[in-house]
């Protein structure tokens, strides 16, 4: 399929979509990547950029990264969220500020452009369900917002029926920097969730178990199975390095893991904003050189050496 120099033409980049919550950024991000993907935990935030997904536009690979709480900080922990949100928009290439035409220059919003004077990447402004608008007071809104930070380019578009959607898409994918891309073409839409669902259940693990178990378990989400009622089996297998903390994993009566599954399930639903069945196994990785406790269940000595 590619040419000789292919290569050399292709696009990458990161966009932050920003905006405030109903906005409409995840019906966006579902119209512009053309799957379902999912948001992300707003705890799971806090440690890393997550990518909330890969839109392929001709030779552009576009990135969505997510930039969460950014608005109205209340408590201490959010405002750390909102420093390395913010990080996180200036190291993108693009900003993109995405309003609600409807509610128009709100608190939220005010609050928003005041925080973006000092974001260097290039920032552009979509006005979103213009299917509630009508004509003129879109055009009002893009001046009025304009005036308090001058944007790169104003869109006007309606992610529920994708009018100006494409139009955007385009405009983004030229506005990418010239490289490689850094994600396989095939890979893009499941992986986010899967890694983020395996991220929410070891959480939960280390939230109960913390004192108990030590770090080298690790969660793989085995398979995830979208189902015709919009629903989705996940299946997960939590990994550790003896019997004995596959005993403590489960629980007395297999409370322990119940209640991590309960916990895992809610948050998991919540990031891929769909209703999650959740299957959790535990097996001990074999690691049998180095455990003792193999050695003993053998009645066997440990060798020293
Ligand atoms: P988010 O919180 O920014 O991710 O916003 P959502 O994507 O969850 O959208 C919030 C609500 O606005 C949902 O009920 C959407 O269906 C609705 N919505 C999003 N985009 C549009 C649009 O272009 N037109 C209309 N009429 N509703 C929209
Ligand atoms: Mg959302």
């Amino acid at each position: 399929m590619s040419e000789p120099g292919h290569e050399q033409e292709r696009r990458c980049g990161f966009v932050a979509l920003i905006g405030a919550p109903n906005a409409g950024k995840s019906t966006l991000l579902n119209q512009l990547v053309g799957a379902k993907i999912s948001i992300v935990s707003r705890k799971v935030q806090t440690t890393r950029t997550l990518v909330r997904g890969i839109a392929l536009q001709g030779e552009a690979q576009i990135i969505f990264v997510d930039t969460p709480g950014i608005f109205a900080p209340r408590r201490r922990l959010d405002r750390a969220m909102v420093a390395s949100a913010w990080g996180g928009a200036s190291d993108a290439d693009v900003v993109a500020l995405l309003i609600d035409a409807r509610k128009g220059i709100d608190d939220e919003v005010q609050e928003i452009l005041r925080s973006l004077e000092g974001v260097k990447a290039r920032r552009v402004l979509i006005l979103n369900k213009i299917d509630l608008v009508a004509r003129p007071s879109l055009l009002e809104l893009a001046a009025a917002v304009n005036e308090k930070l001058a944007f790169a380019e104003t869109f006007m578009i309606s992610a529920t029926n994708g009018d100006g959607v494409v139009t955007l898409k385009d405009h983004l994918a030229a506005m990418m920097p010239t490289g490689p891309w850094l994600y396989p073409e095939d890979q893009i839409s499941e992986a986010p969730i899967r890694a983020l669902a395996a991220e929410i259940t070891r959480e939960k693990i280390f939230e109960r178990l913390h004192d108990e178990l030590p770090y080298q378990s690790t969660v793989e989400t085995e398979s995830w199975e979208e189902k015709s009622d919009g629903s989705a089996r996940v299946e997960q297998t939590i990994f550790v390095t003896r019997e004995g903390h596959r005993k403590i994993v489960l629980g007395e009566g297999g409370r322990t893991i119940k209640a991590i599954g309960t916990a895992a399930r809610r948050e998991i639903a919540e990031a891929a904003e769909q209703k999650i069945h959740l299957f959790l196994f535990v097996k001990v990785r074999e690691n049998w050189a180095d455990d003792p406790e193999h050695y003993r269940t053998m009645g066997l000595e440990f060798p020293k050496n």
